[in-house]
């Protein structure tokens, strides 16, 4: 088992550390959830279960495949700590979107996107291969936005990935897609 201080650790924000503090931060206390990540060891592809302590000070993760665990401490108002947003704005989520976990991954990389949005990715409810987010309309309309503010930037791998979100976000909410193809320099 690992001990990690998150503040000790040098963690970049792609980091699976990041994504699993993002993920258990939202987490009820002292139950065992299921996130959205897979475990990358040795291409492993076990689910990633958080607990957070009754305290909520520590949590401690576990792979369900390779039963490779650890424990992470002083996460409590980092960057990755997004206990502090409310979910939902107290509206019921009207909405759901089912990713692949690629796509899931994508979105989890997103720059672009309110603390709200990232809380509604990091919550999402993980099956097989997929990944079901659960939001309110104004929610997904943020997503949506956020996808267009920073498809561009991304690059061959994520830029299909999100363009393919963003269509299932319009499909889902019944609006119109919009443009997504490169703008060519001269207009930027
Ligand atoms: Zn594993």
């Amino acid at each position: 088992m690992t001990r990690q201080s998150f503040v000790r650790t040098v963690c970049p924000p792609e980091g699976r550390l990041h994504d699993l503090v993002r993920s258990g931060s939202v987490a009820p206390l002292a139950t065992p959830t299921r996130t959205p990540l897979v475990c990358d060891i040795d291409r492993c592809n076990g689910d990633l279960w958080i607990t957070r302590t009754r305290s909520g000070v520590e949590m401690s993760w576990q792979c369900d495949r390779c039963h490779r665990r650890g424990w992470i401490s002083d996460w409590r108002q980092t960057s990755s700590d997004l206990s502090a947003f409310r979910s939902e704005r107290d509206l019921p989520p009207s909405h759901s979107l089912v990713v692949t976990r690629r796509e899931h991954w994508a979105l989890r990389r997103l720059c672009f996107v309110s603390g709200e949005c990232q809380k509604m990715i990091c919550q999402g409810t993980p099956a097989c291969s997929r990944v079901t987010l659960h939001g309110s309309k104004t929610h997904f309309e943020e997503l949506g936005e956020s996808i267009l503010a920073e498809v561009w930037l991304v690059g061959p791998i994520r830029e299909p990935l999100l363009s393919s979100v963003y269509r299932k976000v319009c499909e889902e909410l019944g609006t119109t897609p919009g443009r997504l193809q490169h703008i060519p320099t001269a207009e930027i």
